[in-house]
């Protein structure tokens, strides 16, 4: 039954996106540890004692620590965004017979764009609407 809706990617495309995607999750959870580690070297949960009198020395210095930290922070919440859609790609190049074809207007997006996005759900001209 799923043949029939099956118009899309051949068992061969979907198992190189599947290893695409696997890659790129791979990747993905890499740069998320040595995010995590940036933010985290720098909270005061580890030796608070020095890093009073680190911040005392110096105080200029604090607001960029912070302003830092927030940024690695907020990379890593964009990454881990990422790593789920990739996740979720991942089901949808297994399972959804609509994988590699445009949610809005259901043209097959172009194996050169899902090489760069697997994860996407529009073509590049839907998507440029939809921004
Ligand atoms: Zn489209």
């Amino acid at each position: 039954m799923a043949d029939k809706k099956n118009k899309g990617l051949t068992a061969k495309e979907r198992q190189h996106f599947r290893e695409v995607i696997l890659k790129k999750r791979e990747e993905t959870m890499e740069q998320l540890d040595e995010k995590r580690q940036a933010f985290m070297d720098n909270s005061p949960t580890g030796g608070s004692a020095q890093i009073d009198s680190n911040y005392a020395y110096h105080m200029a210095d604090v607001g960029t620590d912070a302003q830092e930290r927030e940024k690695a922070f907020m990379h890593y919440t964009r990454e881990f965004k990422y790593l789920n859609y990739l996740n979720e790609a991942l089901n949808r190049v297994d399972n959804d017979p609509e994988y590699g074809f445009c949610v809005e207007c259901g043209s097959r997006i172009p194996n050169e764009r899902l090489e760069e996005v697997p994860h996407t759900r529009h073509c590049v001209n839907c998507k440029s609407k939809i921004k």
